[in-house]
């Protein structure tokens, strides 16, 4: 059952006092289009420009996350993207008649009130999610730490401390709806005295007030009503969390395991999740397969190699990019000669025929490489060879092959992956020689 993009059900919005100008300000949500993604709209400037919610229009983490395209900026997003993401609202304008939304209480929670009132509602797209394959991980200078391990679920364990280790906090948790409703959105921002002392002096937080943050002043913790967790500032930084992986605009299945998070670790790690996702979409090749001059049929491939039934691995070469670059496919049926004892009665393709396939399909690009048939490419080495998930009969594995390095007519490397429904099922780095016929 797959989940389904949601959006608001109506606009609702409500004003309240921006964090660093002191200004009024009022914020609507609205409903929007599948794959829409959450932008936000400036209303207080001609033609009322929108800034994409993603991790491309980062401008800067201090203290507070802003979001730019050309010189439009939006401010301290990471609260309401929070709310909007963990509520599980994927299509949204965040329209704001100024540069920051309404700071509210330093929490979660007015937005999490708003999203309530506006209603969420299920559309028609499936959601696209990122699934973590192999562990992502980045460290700051300042000690902050993010590892990103493979889940079902998304779920984040976070150990906050403060200076000296003081206040020093551990809270984990599956993020959902109910989860974030009741666990994180009431948690409130909270600053050091001596790193806010500077700000106020120089007029940076006008809006800033023991109404909207708790202050830490040594062993003294000052804020307007009692703290509403014992462990309130793990809490918020969970918010955070959320809050900023919520610019990879894809659903996390994964755990990110916290130490010392911020905003530059947190922007740091969503930036790695988009690159991972960058190269994964590379791979994801349309399977709708062209007739045409640009790839080879059966008959052409058995010109270029001597592999016959049942060990030709290669159906079709779909088509070439550039000098460098082949994909092909090989549909998998239980009729293939392996199934038989690979195993009986749950047959898997084995790893070593997708390597041969691998292989197959990079000869054939080497051989357009070379153009010529008096000499004959020779499989030498298959290195980082990794089989991530299994092969069924019924699967169509696009095979992918791009030539990596070439010493002249001698030697030749190849990355290669084996695709099944958008996902990599195996890889290799495949190297061949050259010799004479
Ligand atoms: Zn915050």
């Amino acid at each position: 059952m797959p989940e389904f993009q949601q959006t608001l059900g109506k606009v609702a919005g409500f004003t309240g006092t921006a964090l660093h100008t002191g200004e009024k300000v009022t914020l609507k949500l609205h409903p929007a289009p599948v794959d829409h993604g959450i932008k936000f709209r400036r209303k207080d400037l001609q033609d009322e420009p929108t800034i994409d919610a993603k991790i491309e229009n980062l401008k800067t983490v201090e203290r507070a996350t802003t979001i730019g395209e050309g010189s439009v900026r939006v401010h301290t997003v990471e609260h309401v993207l929070a709310a909007l993401w963990a509520m599980g609202v994927d299509n949204a304008i965040v329209e704001m008649d100024t540069n920051e939304p309404p700071i509210g209480d330093g929490s979660a929670q007015p937005y999490v009130d708003l999203i309530k009132k506006a209603g969420v509602t299920a559309q028609e797209e499936p959601r696209k999610f990122f699934d973590v394959r192999d562990t992502i991980h980045v460290e700051s200078k300042t000690g902050a730490l993010l590892v990103l391990l493979p889940d079902n679920q998304f779920r984040i364990s976070c150990t906050q401390a403060g200076p000296n280790n003081k206040f020093t906090q551990f809270f984990s948790m599956e993020v959902t709806p109910a989860a974030f409703e009741r666990e994180i959105a009431p948690a409130r921002t909270f600053v050091y005295y001596e790193d806010v002392e500077p700000l106020m002096d120089k007029n940076l937080i006008k809006g800033g007030s023991l109404e909207n943050a708790i202050v830490v002043r040594g062993e003294a913790v000052l804020s307007k009503e009692p703290m509403r967790f014992p462990d309130e500032f793990v809490r918020h930084k969970i918010l955070d969390i959320i809050g900023d992986l919520a610019l990879v605009r894809r659903r996390i299945r994964g755990h990110v395991v916290a130490v010392k998070p911020g905003h530059a670790a947190n922007a740091e790690l969503a930036r790695s999740i988009a690159r991972e996702q960058t190269r994964r979409s590379t791979l994801a090749v349309s399977r709708a397969i062209p007739i045409g001059d640009s790839g080879l049929d059966t008959g052409e491939v058995m010109k270029i190699l001597p592999h016959r039934y049942p060990f030709l691995m290669v159906d079709r070469v779909i088509g070439f990019e550039g000098e460098n670059k082949i994909t092909a496919i090989k549909s998998i049926t239980i009729n293939e000669p392996f199934f038989q004892g690979h195993f009986p009665g749950h047959p898997v393709m084995p790893g070593v025929m997708q390597v041969e396939a691998m292989a197959q399909v990079a000869s054939i690009l080497l051989f357009k490489l070379t153009k010529t048939s008096s000499r004959v490419g020779y499989f030498m080495s298959a290195d980082e060879v990794k089989f991530r998930k299994p092969v069924f009969p019924g699967d169509t594995i696009f095979i992918h092959a791009e030539l990596t390095r070439a010493r002249g007519n001698r030697m030749a490397k190849t990355k290669c992956y084996c695709v099944v429904n958008d996902a990599v099922v195996s890889e290799a780095e495949l190297m061949f020689t050259f010799l004479d016929k």
